[in-house]
């Protein structure tokens, strides 16, 4: 997997999503163990308290989810100053609109294209209007932000994310499953790339 840009962590608590993974102490491993960036993806409740900690041990890019936190943007300042990236993520039926006024605050938006809580779904593409949108805010200079899907992204539905928008891809299944998983990478990496819209701005 050393030629992904970098490592996405799905860290599930068993309360904000039906399932349970894994946590800080195995996040601080995997960072010893990988000169990959991490990407840490918190599906957890109250993401307020326990998101800075994952900045502070030396995550590249923190996410948590908008419909878990109480106060997204003093978190996403907290994350910051601990010297991450921060990033909010919503769940499929989540609206953009419910967090443009906060997007400054953040240098990431996932924008998850299955329920969160498990691997292995199937892309809801209902949800790249929202990246398209997201993507023209962006072009029009009104927002920096990195648009990340996650969740069924594979060789059939990753040029469709590409082509709405999107710039960070995570694959799961698509990867682990592939009997050359660096190979399957760099397929995937080619499929967004030319599928992506040329930015009118460069
Ligand atoms: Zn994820």
């Amino acid at each position: 997997m050393a030629n992904a840009d970098w490592l996405h962590v799905d860290v599930m608590d068993n309360h904000f999503v039906p399932n349970l993974t894994l946590g800080l102490p195995v996040v601080v491993s995997l960072g010893a163990a990988t000169d990959l960036p991490l990407d840490c993806h918190l599906m957890i409740d109250d993401p307020d308290r326990w998101a800075p900690p994952y900045a502070e041990h030396g995550a590249r890019n923190v996410t948590f989810h908008l419909e878990a936190a109480a106060d997204p943007v003093r978190t996403a300042r907290a994350i910051r100053s601990a010297g991450a990236l921060a990033g909010i993520a919503i769940k499929p039926g989540t609206s953009l609109e419910s967090c443009l006024d906060i997007l400054p605050e953040f240098d990431t938006l996932l924008v998850m294209t299955v329920e969160p809580g498990f691997g292995g779904q199937s892309f809801i593409t209902e949800a790249l209007p929202k990246v398209t949108e997201a993507r023209r805010r962006v072009r029009s200079g009104h927002l920096k932000l990195i648009i990340e899907v996650d969740g069924g992204v594979n060789a059939e539905t990753i040029e469709l994310a590409a082509a709405a928008g999107a710039d960070m891809f995570v694959a799961g299944t698509a990867v682990y499953g592939a009997d050359d998983p660096s190979k399957a990478v760099e397929a995937l990496r080619e499929l967004a790339r030319s599928a992506m819209p040329a930015d009118p701005a460069s």
